[in-house]
């Protein structure tokens, strides 16, 4: 049932109530007024009754000093007197009205009786007396007779006047009791309509008031706690209480949107941290295979819904080769022509799915009518693009759109490791090759010839070294200019490169001067290899400028550690050996001094 119905309920029956409680009162008040005009009756009945008495004495007595002593006024009194007791039985008589009852009616009409009885006595008394015969009148009014008949008269209105007592007494108790009964009613009434005044109250104050402000102080407390499940309850009503439902309504929304929105900063805050771990690990490989390593880590952790591979293009073959992969794509080929690729021809992202219209790549396959989801990413830099990252959708997912901007971050941020990777890889070449002739430089050779002695050490084997300087070099530049030099060291550096047996190592190591470092190699294999390459460079014909530029020759000093030298002098004793086969005559091969001797060229010049 609802609030509304209850409390008009309510109010209808407190009214009634009232109502109720105000006829009782009116009842109660009647049966006042009955108890009030039965009183009065009683007074009435008494005093008229004693006036009977009263007067029919009186005129016995009057009657009596008329007959006694013959007295006028006495008799005009009488008639007075008995005129006054006739009006009063006149008002006696009707006394039935009054609702007496027949006890008190025998009593009233036998004390009339009894009056009128002595009236006629003193009647004949008075008429006898008014003859002269007061003798006889005397006779009548002091009879013993006439005074049993007053002590009738008196005994009788006394008996009447007991009745009327009693039955007046009974009246009054009974409109008392009525009285009473109907204002305890009355009284109940009441009580019970403000009782149920306070309970409608109550009632009311309990469900529109207490109850709604305590669970909307339980919304309010879990809202600020920021427990958004909890519901502000539908007050539909225009108050304060409905204001206050529809206000925790609204916060309620703006803190759930609140919420969304810090969930979704959170997120993405979380994912640029991802991310940005990622790159920075990237920017520290030093090597493809350690940055393979970071994508296949991170990848799957941005993206946890899409299988993935790297591309890198083999430019030498101009193809895509898969670099690395994760979550196991599997549709598409591990190498594949640029061409075959529409992101790659486009220079921009390509997604081919059933709900992207869009022609699929090339490179996919599938089985089946449906063109399976994918996304391809050029990785680009300024040279162009050099690889391609590729996604498609484990099953049961889907590429979603609102992650675009990640996979973009993630494309852009490994393109650039990547081209980072091979910047460096070609600042380090650059700074370790010779320009030149292609051959390692000096500070390779620093760097190389440190790690060969101490394996060499470790191993206890032998290394040995071939210090190479081209013969009055100065001349092809005099006579042929500089240009025609840097031709004859590109020569000899290329002869260099091909003489070279596998563990052996050529460097330029300065103007005309070479290095051939040969581990494992002891003084007769080596002074052997530094042979060849002297009888190669001799055989060198070098073109520059369509004339040709004469013989080259090179004079070698070798020098084979631990046999000659201590480790760490090998270049030196070379070196020495080198400035010996020089002043030798040059063209020729000198191996360095054991102890104090020197051992002589294996080949002179020819
Ligand atoms: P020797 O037989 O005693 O070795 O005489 P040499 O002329 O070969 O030796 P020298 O030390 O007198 O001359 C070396 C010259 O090599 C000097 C320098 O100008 C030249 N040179 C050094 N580096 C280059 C280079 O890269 N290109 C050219 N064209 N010449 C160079
Ligand atoms: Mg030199
Ligand atoms: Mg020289």
């Amino acid at each position: 049932m609802r609030l509304a119905t209850i409390t008009n309920w309510a109010y209808g029956c407190t009214v009634a109530l009232a109502l109720a409680s105000c006829s009782t009162m009116l009842l109660a008040s009647a049966a006042q007024d009955r108890e009030r005009a039965a009183v009065a009756q009683r007074y009435e009945l008494d005093h008229a009754t004693s006036m009977i008495s009263e007067e029919v004495f009186a005129l016995s007595a009057l009657a009596r000093q008329y007959a006694v002593a013959g007295d006028a006024s006495a008799l005009a009194a009488y008639r007075h007197e008995l005129k006054r007791l006739r009006v009063v039985e006149d008002r006696v008589k009707h006394i039935r009205d009054a609702g007496a009852g027949a006890d008190e009616l025998n009593a009233l009409r036998d004390a009339l009786r009894w009056t009128d009885a002595l009236q006629d006595e003193q009647q004949q008394a008075l008429t006898a007396a008014e003859t002269g015969d007061r003798t006889t009148a005397i006779n009548i009014l002091f009879a013993s007779e006439y005074e049993r008949e007053l002590d009738r008269v008196r005994s009788d209105i006394e008996r009447f006047q007991y009745r009327i007592d009693q039955r007046t007494d009974a009246e009054v108790k009974a409109a008392i009791s009525t009285s009473k009964l109907w204002r305890t009613a009355s009284e109940v009434v009441l009580g019970g309509t403000g009782f149920l005044f306070l309970c409608v109250l109550f009632f009311v104050f309990r469900q529109r008031v207490l109850r709604p402000v305590v669970k909307l102080s339980d919304v309010v407390s879990r809202l600020a706690a920021q427990d958004y499940a909890a519901e502000p309850p539908e007050y539909e009503q225009i108050d304060e209480i409905g204001d206050m439902a529809q206000a925790l309504r609204v916060f309620r929304e703006n803190g759930i949107e609140r919420q969304r929105l810090e969930q979704e900063r959170d997120a993405d805050r979380a994912m640029r941290d991802l991310i940005s771990r990622m790159t920075q690990r990237m920017q520290r490989c030093d090597t493809l295979a350690d940055l393979e390593g970071v994508i296949q880590r991170f990848a799957p952790e941005v993206m946890p819904e899409l299988a993935g591979r790297l591309y890198l293009l083999d430019s030498s073959r101009n193809v895509l080769v898969e670099g690395c992969s994760w979550l196991d794509p599997v549709h598409s080929r591990a190498e594949f022509s640029p061409l075959s690729c529409w992101g790659l021809r486009r220079g921009n992202e390509h997604r081919a799915s059933d709900g992207h219209v869009d022609v699929p790549c090339g490179h996919l396959e599938w089985s089946g009518d449906h063109v399976p989801e994918s996304l391809c990413m050029p990785l680009t830099a300024q040279q162009g693009a050099f690889g391609l990252l590729y996604f498609e959708p484990l099953p049961g997912r889907r590429l979603s759109d609102g992650r675009d901007v990640y996979l973009k971050m993630l494309a852009e941020n490994i393109a650039l490791a990547l081209d980072n990777l091979r910047l460096r890889d070609a600042l380090r070449d650059l700074a370790m090759a010779d320009p030149l002739t292609k051959l390692a430089n000096r500070r390779q050779l620093d760097t190389m010839l440190e790690v060969q002695l101490t394996e060499s050490e470790r191993h206890g084997a032998p290394i040995s070294c071939a210090m190479i300087d081209i013969d009055h070099f100065k001349r092809f530049n005099d006579d042929h200019g500089h240009d025609a030099g840097d031709a004859v060291l590109r020569a000899v550096g290329a002869t260099l490169q091909r003489s070279i047996r596998e563990g052996n190592l050529v460097f330029r190591y300065g103007g005309e001067e070479f290095l051939m470092l040969m581990p494992g190699m002891d003084v007769d294999q080596a002074a052997e290899r530094a042979e060849e390459v002297r009888t190669r460079i001799a055989a060198l014909h070098v073109v520059h400028d369509g004339k040709a530029l004469g013989s080259i020759t090179a004079s070698v000093g070798v020098a084979t550690a631990p046999v000659h030298c201590p480790r760490d002098r090998l270049t030196q004793t070379a070196d020495a050996a080198l400035l010996r086969a020089k002043q030798g005559g040059r063209n020729q091969v000198v191996v360095a001094a054991t102890r104090m001797d020197e051992r002589p060229a294996i080949t002179a010049s020819a």
